[in-house]
């Protein structure tokens, strides 16, 4: 080792594996409950391998960059550089190549990444973030949600968070959010997500007016703009009293600080797994700076290195959960758990993984049993750099 890898290989590894009653929303691209359907799903991870023979790995891969050049040959350690150049070519493989990055620094330095930012959390606050509303059986109806809602909060979660069904009138969902309010309001923090389904501006005034009733700790992407208007979210503000999470589907840092500047979210959205803990990082620091929090977005590793490292982060998000299926995650780490029992009742809290890099070591017994595809995509030896 000579405390400056560089980076020489990019291999790709597909795995696929079959999920059980889960298939695609009649009414959008969400995975759902859909009982007897099967559904075969791949996902991919990301090694990058460095000429000491350090290897940073990532899981899911949400993109790949155009190009290797500027990665390739490079040291590992340039992540401001590398993170500047993805950025200005697009942001395509923004997240899966600077996550890479950081497993390596916290292998060269053998530390966690939240302890090398400087981050002492060891347990992270958790909260549930259901699937969205089902057809038939449990979360198809507002009480079934208010029945799991109360299970979460014997379980020890601190937080509820209603991903709906798209499609839904809005009076049902207006009494979604009471069923769930009257069930366990004031007993644990609630949110709700209707993930940008609502076609008008009034339905997302309607379901604040609702949240508002039961004090929902927040509302978040409620309406078809995609989460981005400056001027329909500062609007909003001013007529619900519920605090908005805005900016899961804005670009990268600078809109989401631009989405802050504009008034138009109450909570930051960061999102480590879509763009990299580098600029998650510059982005709790923003909302850090400007008084405000930052809430990951999603499970994972690095969503739990990056809340770690921050003092202004609420919660955890157990994310895609539902009462029959409470483990939707391929289990591609030892030892680390994002089922519905991660969770400890005595805290609330899931743990943040403690091995250097991103925290955790691949199963790859699993991962090798459910193989579909291994190969090299870049490699310093073909001179492709
Ligand atoms: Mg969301």
């Amino acid at each position: 080792m000579n405390g400056n890898p560089i980076v020489t290989k990019i291999e790709l590894i597909e795995f696929a594996w079959v999920a059980e009653n889960i298939g695609l929303s009649p009414f959008g691209h969400q995975p759902t409950y859909l009982p007897g359907a099967t559904w075969r799903r791949t996902r991919t991870i990301m090694r990058m391998h460095t000429d000491d023979g350090i290897v940073g790995e990532v899981s899911p891969v949400p993109s790949l960059p155009g190009s290797w050049r500027g990665i390739l040959g490079e040291s590992a350690l340039d992540r401001e550089r590398i993170y500047n150049r993805l950025k200005l070519a697009g942001s395509e493989g923004l997240g899966a190549v600077d996550n890479c990055l950081w497993d390596i620094a916290g292998k060269v330095l053998g530390l966690p990444a939240f302890r090398l930012l400087g981050g002492d959390r060891a347990r992270l606050p958790t909260h549930i973030s259901t699937m969205n509303g089902a057809l038939d059986g449990p979360l198809s109806t507002p009480e079934s949600f208010a029945d799991y809602a109360e299970e979460a909060l014997g379980m020890g979660y601190g937080g509820f968070k209603i991903h709906p069904w798209p499609g839904g009138s809005i009076r049902s969902h207006t009494a979604l959010v009471a069923a769930v309010g009257d069930r366990v309001g004031g007993r644990m923090d609630l949110m709700m997500d209707p993930f940008c389904s609502y076609p008008t501006f009034a339905d997302a005034l309607k379901v604040g007016w609702a949240c508002d009733d039961y004090r929902y700790l927040w509302l978040e992407d409620p309406y078809a703009d995609n989460g981005v208007s400056h001027f329909g979210h500062r609007k909003l503000r001013e007529l619900i009293k519920t605090p908005l999470l805005q900016g899961e589907k804005a670009k990268g840092l600078e809109e989401r600080v631009n989405l802050i500047i504009a008034g138009a979210t109450d909570l930051v959205r960061g999102d480590p797994i879509e763009w990299g803990l580098t600029s998650t990082m510059k982005l709790a620091h923003a909302a850090e700076g400007l008084g405000l929090d930052i809430e990951m977005h999603g499970v994972g590793p690095v969503c739990r290195q990056a809340m770690a490292a921050c003092r202004n982060s609420n919660y955890y998000e157990l994310s895609w959960v539902h009462p029959d299926l409470p483990a939707p995650h391929p289990p591609i780490f030892a030892e680390y758990d994002d089922t519905i029992w991660a969770v400890s009742k005595d805290d609330g809290c899931v743990p943040t993984p403690l091995l250097p890099g991103l925290g955790v070591r691949y199963d790859w017994d699993w991962i090798n049993a459910h193989l579909e595809s291994r190969r090299v995509v870049a490699d310093i030896a073909d001179g492709v750099h």
